[in-house]
Order: C-alpha cells, then structure tokens, then sequence
C-alpha cells in the first residue's frame, strides 16, 4: 500500500522536464505527506493492533475514526489527480495540430479552416477565494469553487457539438507557490478537471495568473508552476486559427525573472510575424492590458501603459484578432484600433455585479462572436448563426 502510494506521489509531482534537484526537493516534499501519514497511522494503531481498546475513551475512538476517513479520502484524491495530464512541451500544447511547425510556414502542414466551431474561455477558478475574500472565513476550504468547475465541466461535456477547448485564463488556485494550502488546492483542481479530457475528451489549456507565480515572480514560483501545469508559456494552432498563451505576469513585474521575461518577449515577437499566415489570431492571457479604454489610468487591475501601449501597438500591427482575459472578476473590455480586448469575469469569486459563469467564443468564416454566461445558463446547443 505504502509503495503504491509513494509510486503515486512520484507520479504525480514528476511531469517530463524536471530537473534533478528541483525533482529531490519534491521527493522530500512527498515524502514528509507520506511520513505524516504513516505517523497518523502508528498514533493510531500502537503495537500494530486496530484501535479497538476497551481502556480507549470513546472520543479518541471517533477522532482516531474520523482521520482513517480522511485518509482514506485523501488517497482517493490523489489517484484522481493523478488523471491530470501536462498537456504542453517545448511551448506547443500537445493536443492540437502537431505537424505545424513555427518555424515551417507552409499552408499544407496546418489543418485549414474548416466550419465553424466554438471554444469555452474561463477564468479565475481560483479555489479559495470565495471563502477568504467573500465569506471571510479564517481557514478557508474552497468546496464552492468545486462545484462551480463541476458544473463547468458537465455543460461541457453535454455541448452539441463539444468545444474545441476549455481554457482558464490565470488563477486556477487562491493559494500563492510553495505553500501546504496550494498544494492541497492543486490536488483538487487537478482532480475536477482531469475528467474533462479524462473522462470526456476535451482538451484543458491552462494559462497562468499572478496567484499561480506569485505577484513578484521569481524562477522558484515560474519551476512549481511548470512541474505543476506545463509551460507557462505556448502555442498551438488549429482550424487555421494561432491561438498564443502569454504569462502576463511579466509585465507586472519581472525584476527576478528578467532574463527569462525576455525570453517571451522575443519568442512573442517571433510568433507574431507569423499571425497573417492564419485566418485569425487569438491571444490568451490573465492580466488584461486594459479593462475599458486602451489609455486609462493604471490600475491594479491592468498593464501599467508605459507597457501597454507598445504590446497593444505590436498586436495590432502583427494582425492579432482578440486578445482574452481574467483577473478582473468582472467583465469588461475594449478596442483598440479595431482589436478586441475581451475581460471575462470568474468560475469563482465574483468582484461585481457578474454571476460566476464562462463565455462561449464562436469562430466563424465571417468573424468571432463570443458571450458570457451564468453557469447555470451556458446553452448546451451551440448554434452558429449571424444576426
Ligand atoms: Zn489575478
């Protein structure tokens, strides 16, 4: 039991490209969740022999009952997220077109356009922000916010036809890196939305937010998230759409991360010399550049405009069609120069006025259409149909 259990740890804490050290330091990490366990275990059963000791005060029985149960709960959790599987490599996610090459622009290697079809874009799942920031609850759990992500995931799999994706654009948990409360929090996000491809064969992509590298972003915070979700950063194309996931945190605040912050940036500017070789362009991020007019004031909310104005420059000029968001809690967005900026409020935590729900984007010969819904209202029916 202790083996399989310890296989399992292995297991899920190892995706492909960890390095030596960062993969010891985990080891240990698994290894003191197992140890605490197996010490719960001996307080339990001193001598090898069950707790059923005539001498046993009767609440000790319960307590001693209760931690075998959430044990017991806790190693179904983990073989569930252990279903979660790194969908990215090498800045591509896996699951699209396979044979487009970045570097390799003809037409015939890139699935064309083909029909319309339609993609969920989320955000902010953001586990255990209902309790701390709505609630106010001291030791926050984040049971609401599964349930939300289940309903998601129910009404997306139920879509007629399927979306081409589910996308979470930033926060996927509360907790900040490096924290026993985060890693409880990625253990069930990753057990609720390992069914979504799992179970129901739609992809998940994953973008990152500034709960998931933390505000001041350090090499440390960007590695966790890496082992945790896949690349921070990547493309994928189909349908004759580029889709680019950015980490947007870099332009918040990059002193720690700056020579990797600059990787982005040039393999960024790369990609978008190829964004009018595609029918449409799509980047997906968590900050938003703006969340209503491209000049306004800084906020906490968006990108600074001493940053803003030359990225939003650059997008345009490459050809970029909409540029979709989260962090605000709210929904939102703007123009620039005829570029959409979509702010697509939460799965969770709501800041305003907005239900928690998710948008459905429809990509069609013509144009995009997209609309926000609350969750109980997303329609399982997709028509593509203009006004
Ligand atoms: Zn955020």
């Amino acid at each position: 039991m202790c083996f399989y259990f310890s296989s399992l740890f292995a297991c899920f804490f190892s995706p492909f490209c960890e390095p030596p050290t960062a993969r010891g330091e985990r080891y240990k990490e698994n290894l003191t969740f197992v140890s605490s366990s197996r010490e719960a275990e001996t307080r339990k059963k001193p001598n090898g022999h069950d707790a059923q000791q005539p001498t046993r005060p009767l609440e000790e029985h319960k307590t001693s009952t209760m931690e075998e149960e959430q044990q017991q709960q806790q190693q179904v959790n983990l073989v569930e997220a252990s279903k979660f599987r790194i969908r990215t490599s090498d800045r591509r996610h896996l699951d699209f077109d396979q044979e487009y090459d970045l570097n390799d622009t003809r037409a015939a290697q890139r699935s064309r356009y083909s029909g319309p079809f339609h993609f969920v874009q989320a955000a902010d799942s953001q586990f255990g922000m209902i309790d701390s920031y709505v609630h106010k609850r001291t030791e926050p759990g984040w049971s609401e916010e599964i349930e939300l992500c289940r309903q998601l995931i129910d009404t997306c799999s139920q879509m007629e036809p399927k979306p081409l994706f589910l996308i979470v654009c930033g926060d996927l948990v509360d907790a900040w890196p490096a924290t026993d409360v985060r890693r409880r929090q990625v253990i069930d996000f990753k057990r609720i939305f390992a069914r979504l491809d799992h179970q129901f064969d739609i992809p998940l992509v994953c973008v990152c937010g500034n709960h998931d590298v933390g505000d001041e972003p350090t090499m440390d915070g960007i590695l966790e998230f890496k082992q945790t979700f896949g690349d921070d950063y990547f493309y994928f194309t189909k349908n004759d759409v580029l889709f680019i996931v950015i980490n947007s945190q870099f332009y918040q605040h990059r002193l720690n991360v700056q020579d990797y912050a600059k990787e982005q940036d040039d393999w960024l500017e790369g990609l978008l010399s190829k964004c009018k070789l595609f029918k449409y362009s799509i980047v997906f991020e968590h900050i938003p550049w703006f969340l209503s007019h491209f000049d306004e004031e800084d906020d906490y909310f968006n990108i600074k405009r001493q940053v803003r104005l030359g990225w939003l420059r650059k997008f345009k000029d490459a050809g970029v069609t909409k540029i979709m968001c989260g962090h605000y809690h709210r929904n939102a967005g703007g123009w620039f120069e005829g570029m959409e900026l979509v702010v697509t409020s939460a799965i969770g935590a709501q800041c305003g006025s907005d239900a928690s729900g998710a948008r459905i984007v429809k990509v069609m010969d013509q144009t995009i259409e997209h609309q926000y819904y609350a969750m109980s209202e997303i329609p399982k029916k997709i028509e593509f149909t203009t006004n």
